[in-house]
């Protein structure tokens, strides 16, 4: 039996990237899977086959993490199609890189809606709905625990937003048996941060491995946090970031 058979899981963000591999890893460990998207249907599209290919009922949801209301009714959606709700991670976010000076309020805003008032939002309509024994999954950054050089302070607040709400959550859901974690990763090689990219090299500089890390191995480690060889962790970070913060 897959460790995941009969769970029911809610991945944010599922159509590219770290997303993606998470819904298709998901899926490949035995669970039925619905995933939020915004501006890539056909990518949805695809992933949806992808994991009917698996073997598993996968669900695309249209639904922008700038509305929490949005956000809320997609969780809301999610348990009425997949019939339960036991995962939930919350990986849907964006990079917000520059220095300190250029950001207008308004992209500040937008920033603290998708990275952060997203995920609270999610948690919350999740909530009444997370079976007992459930996972709360956020997808934060190795930047809350390391900021290399200038430019980050933005996107690194919003990621140490998570570590904060993981923690409360911990908490609030410990009764239940759910566990509430945040995955920090370093630079995984995908569309917000392609391995070939001009700031690729700088990053690299800073890791103790020579290189990018994969979508695949991220997903991995989520997986593992979602699966039944994890149910005494809770409240903390697990970083994947190639000796970012060695
Ligand atoms: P990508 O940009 O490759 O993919 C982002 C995913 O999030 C897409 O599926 C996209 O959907 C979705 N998304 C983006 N904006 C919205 C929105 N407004 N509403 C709903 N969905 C949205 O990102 P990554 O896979 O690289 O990153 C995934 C997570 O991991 C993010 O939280 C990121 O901050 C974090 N992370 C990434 C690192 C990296 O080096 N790549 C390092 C550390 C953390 P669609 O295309 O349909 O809009």
């Amino acid at each position: 039996m897959n460790a995941l058979s009969n769970k029911n899981a809610l991945v944010t963000g599922g159509s590219r990237g770290i997303g993606a591999a998470t819904v298709l890893a998901l899926a490949e460990a035995g669970a039925d899977v619905a995933f939020t998207y915004n501006s890539s249907p056909d990518a949805a599209a695809t992933i949806v086959k992808e994991i009917e290919r698996l073997g598993r009922r996968g669900f695309a949801i249209e639904a922008d993490a700038t509305d929490a209301t949005v956000v809320a009714n997609a969780v809301r959606e999610a348990h009425g199609s997949l019939g339960g709700l036991d995962i939930l991670v919350n990986n849907a976010g964006m990079g917000a890189i520059g220095p300190i000076e250029g950001f207008t309020s308004a992209e500040i805003d937008r920033a603290l809606a998708i990275n952060v008032r997203a995920v609270y939002a999610a948690c919350q309509a999740a909530a009444p709905l997370l079976a007992d024994g459930g996972r709360l999954i956020h997808l934060g950054s190795c930047a809350a625990a390391r900021v290399t050089g200038p430019g980050m302070t933005l996107y690194a607040m919003t990621k140490a937003a998570l570590v904060g709400l993981s923690k409360g959550l911990a908490r609030e859901f410990g009764v239940r048996n759910v566990t509430s974690n945040v995955v920090q990763p370093g630079p995984i090689d995908t569309d917000m941060n392609p391995a070939d990219g001009p700031y690729a090299d700088p990053q690299i500089a800073h890791l103790a491995l020579d290189r990018f890390g994969s979508p695949a191995e991220v997903a991995a480690a989520i997986t593992y946090l979602a699966g039944p060889h994890a149910a005494y962790i809770t409240g903390t970070e697990l970083t994947i970031d190639g000796g970012h913060t060695a």
